[in-house]
Protein backbone atom coordinates (compact mmCIF):
# COMPACT_ATOMS: atom_id res chain seq x y z
CA UNK A 1 0.00 0.00 0.00
CA UNK A 2 2.76 2.37 0.69
CA UNK A 3 4.82 1.23 -2.17
CA UNK A 4 1.62 2.24 -4.39
CA UNK A 5 1.48 5.71 -2.59
CA UNK A 6 5.17 5.98 -2.88
CA UNK A 7 5.22 4.55 -6.58
CA UNK A 8 2.09 7.81 -7.26
CA UNK A 9 4.01 10.13 -5.79
CA UNK A 10 6.84 9.92 -8.29
CA UNK A 11 4.76 9.57 -11.35
CA UNK A 12 3.79 12.88 -10.58
CA UNK A 13 7.05 14.47 -9.48
CA UNK A 14 7.90 13.33 -13.21
CA UNK A 15 4.78 15.03 -14.63
CA UNK A 16 5.34 18.37 -13.41
CA UNK A 17 9.17 17.79 -14.00
CA UNK A 18 7.97 16.76 -17.84
CA UNK A 19 5.89 19.84 -18.00
CA UNK A 20 8.61 22.55 -17.39
CA UNK A 21 10.92 21.20 -19.69
CA UNK A 22 9.81 22.99 -23.08
CA UNK A 23 12.07 24.35 -25.77
CA UNK A 24 12.66 28.01 -24.31
CA UNK A 25 11.68 26.78 -20.45
CA UNK A 26 15.53 27.69 -19.57
CA UNK A 27 15.19 31.51 -20.09
CA UNK A 28 14.17 33.67 -17.26
CA UNK A 29 14.66 37.32 -18.88
CA UNK A 30 16.77 39.08 -21.45
CA UNK A 31 19.72 38.80 -19.16
CA UNK A 32 20.45 42.65 -19.32
CA UNK A 33 21.69 44.76 -16.58
CA UNK A 34 20.40 48.18 -15.89
CA UNK A 35 21.50 50.13 -18.15
CA UNK A 36 19.87 48.29 -20.88
CA UNK A 37 23.32 46.13 -22.08
CA UNK A 38 23.28 42.48 -22.88
CA UNK A 39 25.30 40.56 -20.52
CA UNK A 40 27.07 37.51 -22.17
CA UNK A 41 25.35 34.80 -20.66
CA UNK A 42 22.69 35.62 -18.11
CA UNK A 43 19.05 34.45 -17.39
CA UNK A 44 19.54 31.80 -19.86
CA UNK A 45 20.08 33.71 -22.53
CA UNK A 46 23.76 33.42 -24.25
CA UNK A 47 25.18 35.84 -26.95
CA UNK A 48 22.85 37.72 -29.51
CA UNK A 49 23.95 40.84 -27.29
CA UNK A 50 22.75 43.41 -29.85
CA UNK A 51 19.22 41.82 -30.29
CA UNK A 52 18.76 41.16 -26.81
CA UNK A 53 19.55 45.12 -26.17
CA UNK A 54 17.36 46.16 -29.30
CA UNK A 55 14.34 44.07 -27.64
CA UNK A 56 15.31 45.83 -24.35
CA UNK A 57 14.61 49.32 -25.33
CA UNK A 58 11.54 47.79 -26.59
CA UNK A 59 11.03 46.24 -23.07
CA UNK A 60 11.57 49.75 -22.36
CA UNK A 61 9.27 51.56 -24.68
CA UNK A 62 6.79 49.18 -23.54
CA UNK A 63 6.56 49.51 -20.02
CA UNK A 64 6.41 53.19 -20.79
CA UNK A 65 3.23 52.42 -22.23
CA UNK A 66 4.99 54.38 -25.48
CA UNK A 67 5.19 51.72 -28.05
CA UNK A 68 1.53 50.88 -29.47
CA UNK A 69 0.57 50.14 -32.25
CA UNK A 70 5.09 49.33 -33.46
CA UNK A 71 5.55 46.47 -35.21
CA UNK A 72 9.14 44.67 -34.78
CA UNK A 73 10.05 42.03 -36.92
CA UNK A 74 12.69 39.83 -35.72
CA UNK A 75 15.20 38.17 -39.21
CA UNK A 76 17.28 35.38 -38.68
CA UNK A 77 18.68 31.97 -40.12
CA UNK A 78 16.41 28.94 -38.26
CA UNK A 79 17.85 28.49 -34.61
CA UNK A 80 19.15 31.98 -34.40
CA UNK A 81 17.17 32.32 -31.20
CA UNK A 82 14.13 34.35 -32.20
CA UNK A 83 11.50 32.57 -30.43
CA UNK A 84 13.70 32.67 -27.50
CA UNK A 85 14.11 36.28 -27.67
CA UNK A 86 10.38 37.06 -27.90
CA UNK A 87 10.13 34.23 -24.78
CA UNK A 88 12.54 36.30 -22.60
CA UNK A 89 10.68 39.68 -23.53
CA UNK A 90 7.70 37.56 -21.95
CA UNK A 91 9.55 36.99 -19.07
CA UNK A 92 10.70 40.26 -18.46
CA UNK A 93 7.25 41.98 -19.31
CA UNK A 94 5.83 40.75 -16.09
CA UNK A 95 2.51 39.07 -15.44
CA UNK A 96 0.65 42.28 -15.85
CA UNK A 97 1.47 43.07 -19.23
CA UNK A 98 -0.52 40.62 -21.40
CA UNK A 99 1.51 38.74 -24.09
CA UNK A 100 0.31 36.59 -26.83
CA UNK A 101 2.25 34.33 -28.80
CA UNK A 102 1.06 32.76 -32.11
CA UNK A 103 2.58 30.50 -35.19
CA UNK A 104 1.38 32.56 -38.43
CA UNK A 105 0.38 29.31 -39.69
CA UNK A 106 -2.64 29.09 -36.71
CA UNK A 107 -4.86 31.60 -38.35
CA UNK A 108 -5.56 29.18 -41.14
CA UNK A 109 -7.99 27.06 -38.93
CA UNK A 110 -11.52 26.25 -39.51
CA UNK A 111 -13.12 26.90 -36.72
CA UNK A 112 -12.64 31.29 -37.50
CA UNK A 113 -12.27 33.22 -40.10
CA UNK A 114 -8.24 34.58 -40.50
CA UNK A 115 -9.06 38.24 -39.57
CA UNK A 116 -11.56 37.34 -36.82
CA UNK A 117 -8.12 35.17 -35.96
CA UNK A 118 -5.94 37.99 -35.67
CA UNK A 119 -8.58 39.92 -34.12
CA UNK A 120 -9.17 37.83 -30.80
CA UNK A 121 -5.56 38.10 -30.88
CA UNK A 122 -4.77 41.23 -30.88
CA UNK A 123 -7.03 41.78 -28.66
CA UNK A 124 -5.94 39.12 -25.86
CA UNK A 125 -2.73 41.54 -26.30
CA UNK A 126 -4.29 44.74 -24.89
CA UNK A 127 -4.64 44.68 -21.30
CA UNK A 128 -7.66 47.15 -19.36
CA UNK A 129 -6.76 47.75 -16.46
CA UNK A 130 -9.98 48.71 -14.22
CA UNK A 131 -10.61 50.21 -10.82
CA UNK A 132 -13.19 49.99 -8.37
CA UNK A 133 -14.00 51.47 -5.74
CA UNK A 134 -15.49 48.69 -3.52
CA UNK A 135 -17.89 49.65 -0.84
CA UNK A 136 -18.09 47.48 2.54
CA UNK A 137 -21.33 47.83 4.40
CA UNK A 138 -21.09 46.52 8.57
CA UNK A 139 -23.95 45.77 10.34
CA UNK A 140 -25.89 43.51 12.52
CA UNK A 141 -28.27 41.46 11.06
CA UNK A 142 -32.08 41.74 12.15
CA UNK A 143 -33.67 39.15 9.51
CA UNK A 144 -32.41 36.62 6.99
CA UNK A 145 -35.39 35.40 4.56
CA UNK A 146 -34.59 32.59 1.88
CA UNK A 147 -36.92 31.19 -0.24
CA UNK A 148 -37.14 28.70 -2.63
CA UNK A 149 -39.30 29.46 -5.53
CA UNK A 150 -42.89 27.75 -5.58
CA UNK A 151 -42.33 25.82 -8.44
CA UNK A 152 -39.02 24.27 -7.23
CA UNK A 153 -37.17 25.15 -10.39
CA UNK A 154 -35.37 28.06 -10.57
CA UNK A 155 -32.34 29.72 -8.34
CA UNK A 156 -33.47 30.70 -4.40
CA UNK A 157 -34.32 34.35 -3.60
CA UNK A 158 -34.38 36.43 -0.72
CA UNK A 159 -34.25 39.50 1.65
CA UNK A 160 -31.70 40.35 4.29
CA UNK A 161 -32.38 43.32 6.76
CA UNK A 162 -29.14 44.69 8.09
CA UNK A 163 -29.04 47.46 10.63
CA UNK A 164 -26.59 49.79 10.60
CA UNK A 165 -26.31 52.61 13.26
CA UNK A 166 -29.17 55.26 11.83
CA UNK A 167 -31.47 52.97 9.85
CA UNK A 168 -32.46 49.42 8.63
CA UNK A 169 -31.86 48.38 4.94
CA UNK A 170 -33.39 45.87 3.09
CA UNK A 171 -31.62 43.77 0.86
CA UNK A 172 -32.45 41.84 -2.16
CA UNK A 173 -30.39 38.64 -2.41
CA UNK A 174 -28.62 37.65 -5.15
CA UNK A 175 -27.58 33.71 -5.87
CA UNK A 176 -23.97 34.95 -4.44
CA UNK A 177 -25.42 36.76 -1.57
CA UNK A 178 -27.19 33.63 -0.85
CA UNK A 179 -24.37 30.97 -1.16
CA UNK A 180 -22.46 33.33 1.01
CA UNK A 181 -24.69 33.64 3.38
CA UNK A 182 -25.32 30.04 3.75
CA UNK A 183 -21.81 29.11 3.65
CA UNK A 184 -21.25 31.67 6.54
CA UNK A 185 -24.40 30.75 8.13
CA UNK A 186 -25.36 33.58 8.53
CA UNK A 187 -28.58 34.43 11.17
CA UNK A 188 -30.41 36.85 12.94
CA UNK A 189 -28.11 39.13 15.49
CA UNK A 190 -24.64 38.19 13.69
CA UNK A 191 -22.07 41.14 12.73
CA UNK A 192 -21.42 40.55 8.85
CA UNK A 193 -20.17 43.13 6.06
CA UNK A 194 -21.40 42.57 2.70
CA UNK A 195 -18.88 43.74 -0.26
CA UNK A 196 -21.06 45.77 -2.76
CA UNK A 197 -19.17 45.17 -5.71
CA UNK A 198 -19.16 41.32 -5.48
CA UNK A 199 -21.92 40.60 -3.11
CA UNK A 200 -19.63 38.89 -0.90
CA UNK A 201 -20.96 38.43 2.67
CA UNK A 202 -18.16 37.53 5.30
CA UNK A 203 -19.41 37.22 8.80
CA UNK A 204 -17.19 38.95 11.35
CA UNK A 205 -14.65 36.31 12.82
CA UNK A 206 -15.43 35.28 16.14
CA UNK A 207 -15.59 39.14 17.27
CA UNK A 208 -19.29 38.76 16.90
CA UNK A 209 -19.38 36.96 20.11
CA UNK A 210 -18.12 39.53 22.17
CA UNK A 211 -21.60 41.13 21.29
CA UNK A 212 -22.90 38.66 22.78
CA UNK A 213 -23.73 37.65 26.38
CA UNK A 214 -23.74 34.41 28.26
CA UNK A 215 -25.24 32.90 30.97
CA UNK A 216 -23.80 30.59 33.35
CA UNK A 217 -24.58 27.70 31.70
CA UNK A 218 -23.30 28.43 28.65
CA UNK A 219 -26.56 29.84 26.86
CA UNK A 220 -26.72 32.89 25.03
CA UNK A 221 -29.39 35.35 26.81
CA UNK A 222 -29.06 38.35 24.39
CA UNK A 223 -27.97 40.63 22.16
CA UNK A 224 -25.81 43.37 24.12
CA UNK A 225 -24.24 45.44 21.32
CA UNK A 226 -23.02 45.77 17.89
CA UNK A 227 -20.32 48.12 16.65
CA UNK A 228 -21.73 51.58 16.45
CA UNK A 229 -22.15 53.33 13.34
CA UNK A 230 -22.45 52.33 9.74
CA UNK A 231 -18.74 51.27 8.79
CA UNK A 232 -17.89 52.42 5.05
CA UNK A 233 -14.81 51.21 4.63
CA UNK A 234 -13.86 52.45 0.90
CA UNK A 235 -10.98 50.61 -0.53
CA UNK A 236 -9.66 50.80 -4.53
CA UNK A 237 -9.73 47.24 -6.42
CA UNK A 238 -7.78 46.50 -9.04
CA UNK A 239 -8.51 44.06 -11.89
CA UNK A 240 -6.71 43.61 -15.22
CA UNK A 241 -8.33 42.09 -17.98
CA UNK A 242 -7.86 41.70 -21.52
CA UNK A 243 -10.29 42.96 -24.01
CA UNK A 244 -10.93 39.55 -25.68
CA UNK A 245 -11.87 38.41 -22.19
CA UNK A 246 -14.14 41.41 -21.95
CA UNK A 247 -15.57 40.09 -25.59
CA UNK A 248 -16.06 37.28 -24.41
CA UNK A 249 -17.48 37.57 -21.20
CA UNK A 250 -20.26 39.90 -22.75
CA UNK A 251 -21.00 38.15 -25.83
CA UNK A 252 -24.21 36.12 -25.42
CA UNK A 253 -23.50 33.38 -27.70
CA UNK A 254 -20.30 32.51 -25.83
CA UNK A 255 -20.72 33.18 -21.92
CA UNK A 256 -17.69 33.31 -19.65
CA UNK A 257 -17.11 29.51 -19.39
CA UNK A 258 -15.83 29.86 -23.25
CA UNK A 259 -12.81 31.77 -21.49
CA UNK A 260 -11.39 28.23 -19.53
CA UNK A 261 -12.76 25.67 -23.10
CA UNK A 262 -10.78 28.58 -25.38
CA UNK A 263 -13.67 27.92 -27.74
CA UNK A 264 -14.67 31.22 -28.17
CA UNK A 265 -15.59 31.36 -32.02
CA UNK A 266 -16.11 34.31 -34.03
CA UNK A 267 -17.09 37.56 -31.97
CA UNK A 268 -19.60 39.92 -33.68
CA UNK A 269 -18.52 43.40 -34.30
CA UNK A 270 -21.53 45.11 -32.61
CA UNK A 271 -20.21 43.43 -29.26
CA UNK A 272 -16.53 44.78 -29.83
CA UNK A 273 -17.83 48.48 -30.80
CA UNK A 274 -20.16 48.40 -27.49
CA UNK A 275 -16.56 47.31 -25.44
CA UNK A 276 -14.91 50.11 -26.98
CA UNK A 277 -17.53 52.52 -26.53
CA UNK A 278 -17.72 51.27 -23.01
CA UNK A 279 -13.84 51.21 -22.80
CA UNK A 280 -13.29 54.80 -23.53
CA UNK A 281 -15.95 56.00 -21.22
CA UNK A 282 -14.00 53.90 -18.36
CA UNK A 283 -11.29 56.04 -19.43
CA UNK A 284 -12.63 59.12 -19.29
CA UNK A 285 -13.99 58.85 -15.92
CA UNK A 286 -10.41 57.48 -14.94
CA UNK A 287 -11.94 54.37 -13.69
CA UNK A 288 -9.78 52.40 -16.37
CA UNK A 289 -6.44 52.29 -18.20
CA UNK A 290 -5.39 50.60 -21.41
CA UNK A 291 -2.17 48.56 -21.40
CA UNK A 292 -0.52 47.97 -24.62
CA UNK A 293 0.93 44.57 -24.56
CA UNK A 294 2.44 42.05 -26.86
CA UNK A 295 1.47 40.04 -29.75
CA UNK A 296 4.30 38.01 -30.52
CA UNK A 297 3.71 36.18 -34.84
CA UNK A 298 6.26 33.62 -35.14
CA UNK A 299 6.54 32.23 -38.82
CA UNK A 300 5.19 35.42 -39.89
CA UNK A 301 5.77 34.85 -43.89
CA UNK A 302 2.78 32.03 -43.23
CA UNK A 303 0.26 34.91 -43.21
CA UNK A 304 -1.32 35.68 -46.49
CA UNK A 305 -1.67 39.31 -48.39
CA UNK A 306 -5.39 39.78 -46.41
CA UNK A 307 -3.48 39.56 -42.82
CA UNK A 308 -0.91 41.89 -44.09
CA UNK A 309 -3.55 44.69 -44.98
CA UNK A 310 -5.44 43.89 -41.97
CA UNK A 311 -2.19 44.28 -39.43
CA UNK A 312 -1.23 47.21 -41.31
CA UNK A 313 -5.09 48.98 -40.82
CA UNK A 314 -5.29 47.33 -37.03
CA UNK A 315 -1.16 49.07 -36.06
CA UNK A 316 -2.89 52.33 -36.64
CA UNK A 317 -5.66 51.52 -33.91
CA UNK A 318 -4.58 53.59 -31.08
CA UNK A 319 -5.52 50.65 -28.90
CA UNK A 320 -3.19 48.43 -31.08
CA UNK A 321 -0.82 46.03 -29.16
CA UNK A 322 2.86 46.11 -29.83
CA UNK A 323 3.24 43.41 -32.61
CA UNK A 324 6.69 41.47 -32.92
CA UNK A 325 7.17 39.33 -35.71
CA UNK A 326 9.91 36.89 -36.49
CA UNK A 327 10.89 34.75 -39.58
CA UNK A 328 13.84 32.72 -41.21
CA UNK A 329 12.43 33.59 -44.95
CA UNK A 330 14.80 35.74 -47.43
CA UNK A 331 13.19 36.99 -50.58
CA UNK A 332 10.42 34.90 -50.87
CA UNK A 333 6.50 35.15 -52.71
CA UNK A 334 4.09 36.75 -50.16
CA UNK A 335 1.78 34.58 -49.78
CA UNK A 336 -1.57 34.81 -51.54
CA UNK A 337 0.02 36.69 -54.71
CA UNK A 338 2.60 36.33 -57.31
CA UNK A 339 5.12 39.04 -55.63
CA UNK A 340 8.16 38.32 -54.15
CA UNK A 341 9.62 40.74 -51.23
CA UNK A 342 11.81 40.44 -48.36
CA UNK A 343 10.89 37.71 -45.51
CA UNK A 344 7.56 37.28 -47.47
CA UNK A 345 6.20 40.73 -46.19
CA UNK A 346 4.75 43.38 -48.22
CA UNK A 347 6.91 46.77 -48.15
CA UNK A 348 4.73 48.64 -47.24
CA UNK A 349 4.32 46.72 -43.51
CA UNK A 350 8.16 46.07 -44.02
CA UNK A 351 8.29 50.07 -44.12
CA UNK A 352 7.11 50.46 -40.90
CA UNK A 353 8.83 47.85 -39.01
CA UNK A 354 11.91 48.51 -36.85
CA UNK A 355 13.69 44.96 -37.84
CA UNK A 356 16.47 43.47 -35.68
CA UNK A 357 18.51 41.43 -37.41
CA UNK A 358 19.56 37.80 -35.26
CA UNK A 359 23.03 36.87 -36.34
CA UNK A 360 24.54 32.72 -36.12
CA UNK A 361 26.58 31.86 -32.74
CA UNK A 362 29.82 31.51 -32.81
CA UNK A 363 31.47 28.02 -31.28
CA UNK A 364 31.89 28.89 -27.79
CA UNK A 365 28.31 30.73 -27.63
CA UNK A 366 26.64 27.32 -29.15
CA UNK A 367 28.73 25.28 -26.14
CA UNK A 368 27.27 27.94 -23.74
CA UNK A 369 23.68 27.08 -24.85
CA UNK A 370 24.29 23.48 -24.90
CA UNK A 371 25.59 23.04 -21.65
CA UNK A 372 22.82 25.35 -20.37
CA UNK A 373 20.43 23.18 -22.00
CA UNK A 374 21.81 19.90 -20.34
CA UNK A 375 21.68 21.76 -16.88
CA UNK A 376 17.62 22.25 -17.78
CA UNK A 377 17.18 18.70 -18.97
CA UNK A 378 19.14 17.43 -15.51
CA UNK A 379 21.44 15.88 -17.82
CA UNK A 380 25.03 15.41 -16.48
CA UNK A 381 27.42 15.38 -19.90
CA UNK A 382 31.26 15.08 -19.70
CA UNK A 383 33.52 17.59 -21.18
CA UNK A 384 34.65 15.54 -23.98
CA UNK A 385 31.03 14.59 -24.94
CA UNK A 386 30.47 18.26 -24.80
CA UNK A 387 33.05 19.79 -27.40
CA UNK A 388 31.60 16.75 -29.64
CA UNK A 389 28.14 17.63 -29.56
CA UNK A 390 29.28 21.51 -29.87
CA UNK A 391 31.06 19.97 -32.78
CA UNK A 392 28.37 18.51 -34.14
CA UNK A 393 26.24 21.55 -33.44
CA UNK A 394 28.16 23.58 -35.80
CA UNK A 395 28.16 21.19 -38.21
CA UNK A 396 24.04 20.47 -37.83
CA UNK A 397 22.25 22.61 -36.14
CA UNK A 398 21.21 24.05 -33.07
CA UNK A 399 18.18 22.47 -32.80
CA UNK A 400 19.48 18.93 -33.80
CA UNK A 401 22.31 19.52 -30.88
CA UNK A 402 19.75 19.94 -28.58
CA UNK A 403 17.42 17.28 -29.76
CA UNK A 404 20.54 14.86 -29.19
CA UNK A 405 20.75 16.28 -25.15
CA UNK A 406 18.39 13.59 -24.45
CA UNK A 407 18.79 10.77 -26.46
CA UNK A 408 22.13 10.41 -25.85
CA UNK A 409 21.19 10.66 -21.86
CA UNK A 410 19.00 7.79 -22.22
CA UNK A 411 21.20 6.11 -24.11
CA UNK A 412 23.97 6.37 -21.35
CA UNK A 413 21.38 6.00 -18.80
CA UNK A 414 20.90 2.41 -20.37
CA UNK A 415 24.55 1.47 -19.80
CA UNK A 416 23.81 2.63 -16.12
CA UNK A 417 26.44 5.18 -16.58
CA UNK A 418 25.63 8.58 -14.19
CA UNK A 419 27.23 11.16 -17.77
CA UNK A 420 26.78 10.98 -20.81
CA UNK A 421 29.98 10.41 -22.50
CA UNK A 422 31.47 10.96 -25.81
CA UNK A 423 30.23 7.29 -26.94
CA UNK A 424 26.51 8.21 -26.43
CA UNK A 425 26.49 11.37 -28.30
CA UNK A 426 28.22 9.18 -31.12
CA UNK A 427 25.44 6.36 -30.79
CA UNK A 428 22.97 9.28 -30.74
CA UNK A 429 23.97 10.68 -34.07
CA UNK A 430 23.76 7.68 -35.69
CA UNK A 431 20.60 6.57 -34.61
CA UNK A 432 18.85 10.10 -35.44
CA UNK A 433 19.35 12.11 -38.95
CA UNK A 434 19.80 15.70 -39.07
CA UNK A 435 18.47 17.18 -41.91
CA UNK A 436 21.35 17.07 -44.41
CA UNK A 437 21.97 13.61 -43.76
CA UNK A 438 18.38 12.90 -43.94
CA UNK A 439 17.99 14.02 -47.52
CA UNK A 440 21.04 12.64 -48.55
CA UNK A 441 19.78 8.80 -47.09
CA UNK A 442 15.91 10.17 -49.21
CA UNK A 443 18.38 10.81 -52.52
CA UNK A 444 20.06 7.39 -52.20
CA UNK A 445 17.02 5.14 -51.85
CA UNK A 446 14.03 7.24 -53.10
CA UNK A 447 13.56 4.83 -55.29
CA UNK A 448 12.25 2.30 -52.61
CA UNK A 449 10.05 4.61 -51.52
CA UNK A 450 6.26 5.45 -52.57
CA UNK A 451 5.57 8.47 -54.37
CA UNK A 452 9.27 9.10 -56.23
CA UNK A 453 9.17 12.67 -57.47
CA UNK A 454 12.82 13.76 -57.29
CA UNK A 455 11.84 14.53 -61.75
CA UNK A 456 9.36 17.27 -60.57
CA UNK A 457 10.50 20.82 -59.83
CA UNK A 458 10.05 21.29 -55.63
CA UNK A 459 6.94 23.55 -55.44
CA UNK A 460 6.82 23.82 -51.83
CA UNK A 461 4.05 26.66 -50.29
CA UNK A 462 5.53 26.61 -46.54
P1 LIG B 1 13.36 29.26 -36.31
O1 LIG B 1 13.66 30.32 -37.31
O2 LIG B 1 13.67 27.89 -36.85
O3 LIG B 1 11.98 29.36 -35.71
P2 LIG B 1 14.52 30.53 -33.98
O4 LIG B 1 15.43 31.60 -34.43
O5 LIG B 1 13.19 30.95 -33.49
O6 LIG B 1 14.41 29.42 -35.09
P3 LIG B 1 14.84 29.33 -31.41
O7 LIG B 1 13.72 28.37 -31.47
O8 LIG B 1 14.69 30.54 -30.60
O9 LIG B 1 15.30 29.71 -32.86
O10 LIG B 1 16.18 28.57 -30.92
C1 LIG B 1 16.40 27.16 -30.95
C2 LIG B 1 16.73 26.65 -29.55
O11 LIG B 1 17.91 27.28 -29.04
C3 LIG B 1 15.65 26.95 -28.53
O12 LIG B 1 15.59 25.88 -27.61
C4 LIG B 1 16.16 28.21 -27.85
O13 LIG B 1 15.64 28.32 -26.54
C5 LIG B 1 17.65 28.01 -27.85
N1 LIG B 1 18.34 29.31 -27.97
C6 LIG B 1 18.48 30.04 -29.09
N2 LIG B 1 19.17 31.16 -28.87
C7 LIG B 1 19.49 31.18 -27.57
C8 LIG B 1 20.23 32.06 -26.75
N3 LIG B 1 20.75 33.19 -27.24
N4 LIG B 1 20.39 31.76 -25.46
C9 LIG B 1 19.86 30.62 -24.98
N5 LIG B 1 19.15 29.74 -25.69
C10 LIG B 1 18.97 29.98 -26.98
Amino acid sequence: MAAAAAAKVQEVREITRIERIGAHSHIRGLGLDDSLEARQVSQGMVGQLSARRAVGIVLQMVREGRIAGRAVLLAGQPGTGKTAIATALAAALGIDTPFTSMAGSEIYSLEMGKTEALTQAIRKSIGVRIKEESEIIEGEVVEVQIERPATGVGSKVGKLILKTTDMETVYDLGGKMIDSIMKEKVQAGDVITIDKATGKISRLGRSFTRARDYDATGQQTRFVQCPEGELQKRKEVVHTVTLHEIDVINSRTHGFLALFSGDTGEIKAEVREQINGKVAEWREEGKAEIIPGVLFIDEVHMLDIECFSFLNRALENEMSPIVIMATNRGITRIRGTNYKSPHGIPLDLLDRMIIVPTVPYNEKELKEILSIRCEEEDCQMSDDALVVLTRICTETSLRYAIQLITTSSLIARKRKAVEVGVEDVKRAYTLFLDEARSIQYLREYQKEFMFDETDEPAEMDV
